[in-house]
């Protein structure tokens, strides 16, 4: 608005100024002609041209001086000489001005000094109509030049234009501060106004970290805070589905460390109540115990694989790996334990596939799918697995004629203890914590596993993972 206001201030005065320059010059040229017709210049005496100068001088606040081809001067409205001879107020006063000189050669000049417009300019005669005597002798003085007799020189005050121009400034300035203060005034309110619901949402966000967990953000309000809240809202939800599943994993865990130990302390407790029991009722029972005794430690194992793998990738133990033989070893030690139920296990390679993993926690993964696909297969069935590769990934898929998975559940299989059929789970020594096993190495390398299963009719497990580790 500054910038603007100075441009259109600036622009005015410039103008104002042409204006009374042009106003200046019609006025003079007037004059001139009025000089010429009147004779002024070589007779000074005529008192009308005298009070018409004097006159023009106090409406512009000037000065109107009067210099003849000689650079006389034959009259000045200031009066600064005092009469000698010649003319009664100028004496023998000469002007000999840059001005003065180039308006009696023909050439006009307007110049704008400070406060003041300085215009000089030739008083011609018209033609060499006149036929005075002393206009004869100028022309004679001037000998074929032109018909210039002398010179009216014009200082004019603008100071009105210039306080015009000052009143402007005045009021722009004014409307500038209006401006300024109206903006801060809305500002301020605007900003209230936006501040306002992130206000409430970290009220809310307060309320929950207080451990609310039931409330939610609801705030009416520009686009940006609706997303924000519904952010905070999703999140809200993760949270409270973590810390349920915290809560849940912490009382399956004890639920799962506390059934071994209550079997063992009913068998340790009915053998004391029994006195004199016989020997082979001891071992009977001492092999239960021991068995329950194996289960337990199998649950901790787990849980302390899964502990592991739960922790940040930064304990990622990255290797060049041959998967082939990966795989190839994996079987080589699952093969009895599938023999024992005559299951048939089949490798198919597509081609040969070395990949940056963690040999360890990879191998932990595929077996226990193996393991899983031979736990819960019939006898005689069959359990396949295949390697592929493209670019980017290598896949393993994991296929049997297995008892397959309830549609329904499938989504449930990879939490962790749960078992679809926790008799038949617990039969085959499982502690519903292999999966997520799994599942949780799979994604620390950055991959992905999916299943496919029909009930009775079998089940596969298909695994993506990048072949080069991404950190
Ligand atoms: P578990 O130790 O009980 O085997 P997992 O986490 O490995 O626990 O598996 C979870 C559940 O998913 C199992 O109890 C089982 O019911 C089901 N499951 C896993 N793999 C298969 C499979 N190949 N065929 C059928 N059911 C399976």
């Amino acid at each position: 608005m500054s910038i603007f206001s100075n441009i259109i201030c600036n622009r005015y005065e410039q103008k104002a100024i042409d204006v009374r320059v042009s106003n200046l010059q019609r006025r003079i040229t007037q004059l001139g002609d009025k000089i010429v017709t009147s004779n002024f210049i070589f007779d000074e005496d005529n008192q009308t041209i005298r009070t018409e100068l004097q006159l023009m001088a106090e409406q512009y606040d000037g000065r109107l001086v009067i210099v003849n081809s000689n650079y006389k001067v034959r009259s000045d409205t200031y009066k600064i000489e005092p009469a000698k001879s010649g003319s009664p107020e100028t004496g023998n006063v000469y002007n000999i001005s840059e001005e003065v000189i180039s308006a009696l050669a023909g050439t006009p000049s307007s110049n704008v000094v400070g406060d003041m417009v300085q215009l000089a300019y030739p008083i011609q005669t018209a033609a060499s109509t006149d036929s005075t005597a002393a206009n004869k002798n100028t022309m004679k003085d001037n000998q074929g030049k032109s018909n210039i007799v002398g010179a009216i020189l014009l200082t004019a005050s603008i100071r009105d234009v210039e306080s015009t121009v000052n009143a402007m400034e005045e009021k722009t300035f004014l409307i500038i501060m209006l401006v300024i203060l109206l903006v801060c005034l809305f500002s301020a309110w605007y900003s209230n106004v936006l501040v306002k619901p992130f206000k409430r949402v970290s009220q809310s966000i307060d309320h929950i970290s207080e451990g609310s967990f039931e409330e939610r953000i609801t705030i009416d309000g520009y686009t940006e805070v609706i997303n924000m809240a519904e952010s905070v809202n999703k999140m809200i939800n993760r949270v409270e589905q973590l810390e349920s599943s915290r809560q849940e994993f912490v009382s399956n865990v004890s639920h799962e460390l506390k059934t071994p130990i209550t079997s063992i302390k009913v068998l340790a407790d009915s053998l004391l109540a029994q006195e004199g029991a016989p020997a082979e009722l001891y071992r009977e029972f001492m092999s239960d115990i021991t068995e329950e005794i194996e289960r337990e430690n199998k649950i901790i194992n787990d849980l302390l694989s899964l502990v592991k793998l739960d922790k940040t990738s930064g304990e990622m133990n990255i290797t060049s790996v041959n998967i082939n033989e990966l795989l190839e070893l994996i079987l080589k030690r699952l093969r009895p334990i599938a023999s024992t139920r005559n299951i048939e296990l089949i490798f198919e390679s597509f081609r040969p596939v070395i990949a940056e993993v963690d040999e360890v926690k990879l191998t932990l993964a595929i077996s226990n799918l193996i393991e899983n696909a031979i736990k819960y297969n019939f006898d005689d069935g069959w359990v396949r697995i295949s390697l592929n590769a493209d670019h980017k990934f290598f896949y393993v898929k994991v296929s049997d004629s297995g008892v397959g998975i309830p549609e329904d559940v499938q989504d449930h299989i990879f939490e962790r203890f749960y078992r679809v059929d926790k008799a038949r789970s617990r039969e085959t020594g499982g502690t519903g914590l292999g999966l997520s096993i799994t599942r949780n190495a799979i994604l620390m390398h950055r991959g992905a596993i999916k299943v496919y299963s029909k009930e009775k009719e079998g089940t596969t497990f298909t695994v993506r993972v990048p072949l080069n580790y991404i950190a």
